[in-house]
């Protein structure tokens, strides 16, 4: 192959992202287009294909092997999407076959925060350690677990599903995952932060809040509002953001206890834009956790931020065409 390019794609609740880039490390071509809100998938493959093939049209060279890292737990075997809280469309969908359709290269999914994982601990902050968390905290929660210096998968593909872990059986607060009730992710994501808030509002506790809700209904009051209003002391958004940061703190500290890790790495744009909710969170995390696994844990706020899952998803794809082209010539 002359020319070979890596195509990695970053499939979120918003926006994807498509690159193309000779080296995982290196350069990318890239393109953003909004994640198709209808439930039918056809639309959200159609568009990675053709921003694919827009973007090598641009190069003389040729795309050898595509990562989709996409939200949701991921048959990696099979690149079925199992399920995905944030993106019901894709739910059930055999995600690597239909672009296999289109593209004819090798194609393999991976959840993205594994994905996003991987870049950490190969090109950022995550950097030779052997043993390391990475959590992304925005509008829901999610993680990837190094472990002997290689990502800890599980038996399917599925593990570091952080976000669904109980922090709090009685809250009454549910998940979108639908399963359970106070999950880490209903607990102390944005959107848990957006939602606790409202719930109070609703209820009739006083809030500077709550003119915006009754401009332009509850549901217009964001998890930035209600930082913002933490900031000026509103007492209603104070109390919401303490308990998230609380519930944060609880969920780092099974982590750390569980896994015993020397890094713990945050990111998304919770942990890149709140320090003072992420820095409560270390703090309960560190009185809680026990002493061994707290002396040996730093915890450090990633600089790679919105590509992580992008860059992660090239570097997989680099394995799996390295992977592509030793079966071929064993076979050949
Ligand atoms: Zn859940």
């Amino acid at each position: 192959m002359a020319n070979p390019y890596l195509l990695g794609v970053d499939v979120g609740g918003t926006q994807t992202r498509v690159a193309i880039a000779r080296r995982p490390r290196g350069s990318m071509r890239r393109t953003v287009f909004s994640s198709p809100a209808r439930s039918d998938p056809k639309l959200l493959i159609d568009g990675i294909v053709e921003a694919a093939h827009d973007l090598i049209a641009r190069t003389n060279g040729e795309i050898v092997a595509g990562v989709v890292a996409c939200a949701g737990t991921v048959d990696t075997a099979t690149g079925v999407i199992v399920e995905s809280p944030n993106l019901p469309m894709v739910r059930e969908f055999a995600m690597a076959d239909a672009l296999k359709e289109h593209l004819d290269i090798p194609i393999e999914i991976e959840n993205d925060a594994t994905a996003a994982a991987h870049a950490v601990h190969q090109m950022g902050a995550g950097r030779g350690t052997k043993e390391m968390i990475y959590l992304t905290i925005s509008t829901g929660i999610g993680g990837g677990i190094v472990s002997g210096g290689k990502l800890l998968r599980g038996i399917a593909g599925a593990a570091g599903e952080f976000g669904h872990m109980t922090i709090s059986m009685n809250t009454g607060i549910q998940c979108p995952c639908g399963l359970s009730s106070g999950c880490f992710e209903a607990m102390a994501s944005g959107t848990a932060v957006a939602r606790m808030a409202r719930m109070r509002i609703e209820a009739g506790n006083d809030s500077v809040l709550a003119e915006k809700a009754a401009a332009g209904g509850s549901e217009s009051i964001t998890a930035r509002d209600v930082f913002d209003a933490a900031e000026q002391d509103d007492a209603l958004a104070r109390a919401v953001v303490d308990e998230a940061g609380y519930a944060l703190g609880v969920g780092l500290a099974n982590i750390v206890n569980i896994f015993n890790p020397e890094l713990i790495v945050l990111g998304g744009g919770l942990a890149r834009g709140q320090d003072e909710y992420v820095q409560h969170g270390i703090s309960v995390a560190r009185e809680r956790a026990f002493k061994l696994q707290n002396r040996t844990v730093r915890f450090e706020v990633t600089e790679l931020g919105d590509d992580n899952g992008l860059r992660g998803a090239l570097l997989l794809a680099r394995e799996l065409a390295s992977r592509t082209r030793r079966a071929a010539r064993r076979s050949g």
